[in-house]
C-alpha cells in the first residue's frame, strides 16, 4: 500500500531524513519511533505532498506520489495529529468541521456522511452543534479522526495521535483507532515516541536516529526484545516498558 525508497528529505543545508526505505501492506499497522528530531513527521509529511525537497521515491497503492494532484494524494491518505485543538477551527461547530473536506471535494450527501461519521467515532449527532472549545480532548481527537475519514482515505498517517492526551483517554483512542483499521480495513503508519503505544497499535515498526533508520522489527521481536541494534535496546530501557 506504500513503498517509500530511498528517501531523503532535506531543509536548506539540514538532512532531516537519510535514505529511508520502508514498505507497508495492505491493512497494516507500521511504527515509527526514535527521539525527537529524528525525521519521524517528516516522512508522513512528504508521504502527503508536504515537502518539496525530497529524493528517492514514494508509492501509494502503486503510485508514485509524485506524479500524483494533492487533491487524489488527500483521497487516498490522511494525517492525524497530536494536538486535535489546532487542527480544529475554533468557530466551526464540529459538524462543519467533519464536512469541510467533503465540500471542497464537491462530494454529495454531506449531511448524512456526517452523521454517518460522527456515530462511526462514536459521538452521538448532537455533537454536530457544538464548538472545539465544548469538547474534551478526546472528543476533540474523535473528530479529527472522522474528519480524516471523511474522505473515505486507505491510509492514515497518525502523528502522535494520543500524546496530548491524558493517560486514561489514551487507551480509549486508540483501541477505537484498532477498531477503525479492521472494520474499515485501513492501513496505518504510526508516530510515537511512547514504546508501549507502538507495540500496542503496530504489526511492525521502524527505529530512527539522526535522520536515518536504525532498524525495522516485527512487535514479536520488539516483545520478545529480539533486537538487534544498541540504540534499540538503549530506547526499550528508557522506555521502562
Ligand atoms: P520528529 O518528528 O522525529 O520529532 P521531525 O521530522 O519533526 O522529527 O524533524 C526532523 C528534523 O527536521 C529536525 O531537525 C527538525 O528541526 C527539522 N525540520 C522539520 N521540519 C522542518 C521545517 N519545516 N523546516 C526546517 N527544518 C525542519
Ligand atoms: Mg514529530
Amino acid at each position: 500500500m506504500i513503498e517509500v525508497d530511498h528517501l531523503t528529505v532535506s531543509f536548506g543545508p539540514s538532512t532531516a531524513v537519510r535514505d529511508v526505505s520502508f514498505a507497508v501492506a495492505q491493512g497494516e499497522s507500521f511504527g515509527l519511533v526514535g527521539e525527537s528530531g529524528s525525521g519521524k513527521s517528516t516522512i508522513l509529511r512528504t508521504i502527503m505532498g508536504l515537502n518539496a525537497d525530497w529524493s528517492g521515491s514514494i508509492k501509494i497503492a502503486g503510485q508514485d506520489t509524485k506524479s500524483t494532484s494533492r487533491t487524489d494524494l488527500a483521497r487516498r491518505a490522511q494525517m492525524v495529529f497530536q494536538d486535535p485543538y489546532a487542527s480544529l477551527h475554533p468557530r466551526y461547530v464540529i459538524g462543519q468541521a467533519i464536512a469541510e473536506p467533503m465540500r471542497i471535494n464537491n462530494m454529495k450527501n454531506v449531511e448524512a456522511r456526517t452523521l454517518e461519521l460522527l456515530d462511526l467515532i462514536g459521538l452521538g449527532s448532537q455533537f454536530r452543534f457544538r464548538f472545539p472549545h465544548e469538547l474534551s480532548g478526546g472528543q476533540r481527537q474523535r473528530v479529527a479522526i472522522a474528519r480524516a475519514l471523511a474522505l473515505d482515505p486507505r491510509i492514515l498517517l497518525l502523528d502522535e495521535p494520543t500524546s496530548a492526551l491524558d493517560v486514561s483517554i489514551q487507551a480509549e483512542i486508540l483501541n477505537l483507532l484498532n477498531r477503525l483499521r479492521r472494520e474499515l480495513g485501513l492501513t496505518f503508519v504510526i508516530v510515537s515516541h511512547d514504546l508501549a503505544v507502538i507495540s500496542y497499535m503496530c504489526d511492525r515498526l521502524m527505529v530512527m536516529r539522526d535522520a536515518q533508520a536504525v532498524e525495522t522489527l516485527t512487535r514479536e521481536q520488539l516483545r520478545a526484545r529480539d533486537l538487534a541494534h544498541s540504540y534499540t535496546r538503549e530506547l526499550v530501557a528508557a522506555s521502562g516498558s
